[in-house]
């Protein structure tokens, strides 16, 4: 199975191509060097068809299928450079939007246990090919709607959205553990926010990060 795919990559999708990515994210502003460091080792062409892997290192989201997109390695950087700054660093962490899988192999790098959300069954059956290729073993997959959180497994360290509600999920909050955090985009399509809502003991605090471009959440499974 792990012939499948060139884990080390040539040309466009060779080291040289993913070092070029990292020190992109560097320029604009990414400091976390084990982050960076993750990023410049995990072979992200692996995440998308053969023929766009190409283009997988430049900093665009591509097509995956069913309308989705892979994000771009600077929202992916943002998002996950968020969680390594809190004051403690997040144990049990759960993503929702599996979608290529980019985002939560990254995640399973740097956290000991990552539960993960998707709602199109037909992107399961790929992803755990990518990590098991990966060999990464701390992946929890879960085909369901991410507006419903993951109830058995909470509560989480840590929630990361990577589709954008138009409001804040309620139940996402509630599987929260207390100093936990949720980093998603809200909003509108065309207008959306990326927000870090912290449960703290004197309620939620939330903070603006950036303008964002996001597909929608969706509800339901499919
Ligand atoms: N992190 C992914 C992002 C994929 S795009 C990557 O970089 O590849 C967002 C993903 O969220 C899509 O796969 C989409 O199907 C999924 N999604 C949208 N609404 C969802 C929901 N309610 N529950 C779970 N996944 C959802």
């Amino acid at each position: 199975m792990t012939e499948r795919w060139n884990l080390q990559g040539i040309g466009m999708t060779s080291q040289r191509t993913r070092t070029r990515m990292v020190q992109r994210l560097r320029d604009q502003g990414i400091r976390n060097e084990e982050l960076l460091e993750k990023m410049a080792a995990l072979p992200r062409h692996i995440f998308v068809d053969d023929a766009l892997a190409h283009r997988v290192y430049d900093d665009i989201a591509l097509p995956i299928g069913f309308s989705q997109t892979i994000s771009q390695p600077m929202m992916a950087a943002m998002m996950t450079e968020r969680l390594l700054a809190l004051p403690e660093r997040p144990k049990k962490v759960l993503e929702i939007g599996t979608g290529s899988g980019y985002q939560t192999a990254l995640l399973a790098q740097l956290f000991d246990q990552v539960f993960t959300i998707e709602r199109i069954g037909s992107f399961q059956l790929r992803v755990r090919e990518r990590f098991d290729a990966l060999k990464l073993g701390n992946i929890q997959l879960h085909h369901g709607d991410g507006f419903l959180g993951w109830p058995e497994q909470a509560p989480f360290d840590a929630i990361l959205v990577t589709a954008a509600p138009v409001t804040v999920p309620r139940a996402l909050i509630e599987q929260l553990k207390p100093d936990g955090c949720l980093i998603l985009p809200v909003g509108e399509e065309g207008k959306q926010q990326l927000l870090q809502v912290k449960n703290t003991v004197q309620g939620l605090q939330t903070e603006v990060l950036a303008d964002v471009r996001f597909v929608p959440l969706l509800e339901g499974k499919v």
